[in-house]
C-alpha cells in the first residue's frame, strides 16, 4: 500500500488558487502525496508566476492540469461561456487525469479535495469510490447564502427558475448575521439576465453535487463568524490559512510579485503606510482611478498602491497630470504585491481593500484595520462584518453620481487613524483567529481531525 494521495482541483480564479495551495502545503508536510490540478490557462500563469525560492512548493506537491474547454484566446470572464464549457469538458478530463494516476503511480489517490464551486468533481470521485472533501475559500455567511437558496425561493423572495429577485429588499439569514441587500447576492450581481441565470443554476447544481461530500472545510474561524457556523453546523472552520502563520511563503500567485516594495516598506516609519490594493479582478472607471490617486495624495501619507496592468483600460493615460511627480518617493506602485508580507510588515498603518474574503482574513489576522472599498458581489457582505460586526474598519461614502471623491478618501482616512479603537478591536480580533488555527484552537482541531479522517 502506497501513502494516502489527495488530489486537488481549486476553481480557477486568484482567490481561490492561493487559500488551496495554502491548504496544500500543509497536507504535504503531513506525509501526504498532493497533485494539485489547475486549468491548463491557470497552470502556466502559476508556474510562470513562481519565484526561486519556490522550488521546495514543486517538490512537494505536484502541479499538473487539463484543460477548460476553452480557446486561448476565449474571455475566461465570460461566465455564460466559460461555465458552459467547464461543465462540457472537465469532468471527463478529471477523470481520465485520475485513471492515468492510479495505472501509472503507486500512490493511488485516496481523496479528491475540490473546490466547492467545483461540485461536479464529487461525482467524478463517487466512481471511483475515493474519500471527497470539499473547500470552501471564501465567507461561511457566503456560503450559507448560497445553501439557503431553496429557503429565499419558499419565502418568495427570489424566483425559482432564474434566482432574479421578486422584491428588492435586505435579508438576514440569521439573527446575528448582517444583513444582506438582495441586489448584492453572488448571482444578482451580474449585469446582464442570461449570467445572472447561469450563476444560479450553477450554484443550485452545486448544492446537490456537494451533498456527496464527507466534509466541507472553510477558510474561516469560528470565531469570525459564529452565526454562520450555527446555522449550518455541518460546516467545518479550518481557517484563516495564511502563510505568515506557518512562516510560509504564499503560492499560487498569477501575476509575479513585485518584491522591491518590502524594501521601500522597511524605509517608512512604523504605522505610516497606506496599502491599497483591490485583488485580482476589480478594474477601474478612470475618473475614479483618478479621484483614488488624488485622495491619496490629498492624504498627505505615504502609500503603496497595487495598480495590476489590467486595472483600467487606459493605463497609460490613467494617472492625473503631475501626479507621479508631486506624490515622489511617498508614493509606490507596483503591479502586484506580496501582500500577506506587506500585511504584516510594522510600517503598514491600514489596508485600503475591496474586500475580498482573502485580503479580508489576511488583513485581520495580521492586525490591520481597514479601508472597505467593496465593488462586487460578497465583498459587500465581508465589509458589513468589517464595518459593523468586527468594527475594525469604515467604509466610503459615494456622492450623487456614484464616485467616492478625494475629499472622502482622505476624511475617511483621519477617521481611521484617528480613533485608536480601530486598531485595539482588530489586534483583540487577531489574537483570537491566530490562536484559533494554534494547539487547541477550534480551527487547528478541525483540521487535525481532517487530516486524521484522510490517512
Ligand atoms: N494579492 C497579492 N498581491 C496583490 C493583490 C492581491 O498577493 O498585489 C493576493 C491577496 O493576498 C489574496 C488574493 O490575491 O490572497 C486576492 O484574493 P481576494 O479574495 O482578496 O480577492 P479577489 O482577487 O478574489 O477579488
Amino acid at each position: 500500500m502506497g501513502i494516502p494521495h489527495v488530489l486537488a482541483i481549486p476553481y480557477p480564479a486568484q482567490g481561490h488558487v492561493i487559500p488551496m495551495m495554502e491548504l496544500l502545503q500543509r497536507f504535504a508536510k503531513q506525509g501526504f502525496k498532493v497533485t494539485c490540478v489547475n486549468t491548463e490557462f491557470i497552470h502556466k500563469r502559476v508556474m510562470q508566476a513562481l519565484h526561486e525560492k519556490d522550488g521546495d512548493l514543486v517538490d512537494m506537491i505536484h502541479m499538473t492540469s487539463i484543460p477548460d474547454g476553452l480557446g486561448p484566446s476565449d474571455d475566461r470572464n465570460d461566465f455564460v461561456k466559460a461555465l458552459k464549457a467547464i461543465f462540457e469538458v472537465m469532468p471527463r478530463k478529471l477523470e481520465e487525469l485520475i485513471e492515468m494516476i492510479n495505472e501509472t503511480d503507486d500512490n493511488k489517490i485516496t481523496c479528491l479535495l475540490a473546490d466547492e464551486n467545483i461540485g461536479w468533481a464529487f461525482k467524478v470521485a463517487e466512481k471511483f469510490g475515493i474519500k471527497k472533501v470539499a473547500f470552501w475559500p471564501a465567507s461561511t455567511a457566503l456560503l450559507a447564502t448560497s445553501f439557503s437558496v431553496p429557503k429565499l425561493i419558499e419565502d418568495k423572495i427570489i424566483n425559482s427558475n432564474d434566482g432574479t429577485i421578486r422584491k428588492h429588499q435586505t435579508i438576514s439569514l440569521s439573527e446575528n448575521m448582517p444583513a444582506i441587500n438582495t441586489e448584492n447576492l453572488v448571482w444578482t450581481c451580474f449585469p446582464d439576465l442570461e449570467t445572472q441565470k447561469t450563476v444560479f443554476d450553477v450554484i443550485v447544481k452545486t448544492n446537490a453535487f456537494v451533498k456527496l461530500a464527507d466534509f466541507i472545510i472553510c477558510n474561516s474561524a469560528y470565531e469570525l463568524e459564529p452565526a454562520a457556523f450555527t446555522l449550518f453546523p455541518n460546516l467545518l472552520s479550518i481557517g484563516p490559512l495564511i502563510a505568515t502563520n506557518q512562516l510560509g511563503n504564499q503560492v499560487g500567485h498569477f501575476w509575479p510579485e513585485d518584491s522591491t516594495c518590502l524594501k521601500w516598506l522597511d524605509q517608512q516609519p512604523v504605522s505610516s503606510v497606506i496599502y491599497v490594493a483591490f485583488g485580482s479582478f476589480t478594474v477601474f472607471d478612470p475618473v475614479q482611478f483618478q479621484e483614488l490617486a488624488l485622495g491619496l495624495e490629498q492624504t498627505n501619507m505615504s502609500f503603496l498602491w497595487v495598480v495590476r496592468p489590467d486595472m483600467t483600460d487606459e493605463m497609460n493615460e490613467a494617472y492625473p497630470k503631475g501626479f507621479i511627480d508631486r506624490v515622489g518617493s511617498r508614493g509606490r506602485m507596483v503591479g502586484w504585491a506580496p501582500q500577506e508580507k506587506v500585511l504584516r510588515h510594522p510600517s503598514v498603518a491600514c489596508f485600503l481593500s475591496h474586500c475580498g474574503w482573502n485580503s479580508t482574513i489576511e488583513g485581520v489576522s495580521n492586525g490591520v484595520p481597514f479601508l472597505c472599498w467593496p465593488y462586487f458581489a460578497d465583498q459587500f457582505l465581508n465589509e458589513s462584518y468589517i464595518c459593523d460586526v468586527w468594527k475594525v474598519g469604515v467604509g466610503f461614502d459615494k456622492d450623487e453620481s456614484g464616485l467616492i471623491r478625494q475629499s472622502e478618501i482622505k476624511n475617511k482616512v483621519e477617521h481611521l487613524l484617528g480613533d485608536e479603537q480601530f486598531k485595539a478591536r482588530v489586534l483583540d480580533l487577531k489574537d483570537k483567529v491566530v490562536n484559533s488555527v494554534k494547539g487547541q484552537g477550534c480551527s487547528n482541531k478541525n483540521l487535525r481531525r481532517i487530516i486524521d479522517w484522510m490517512k
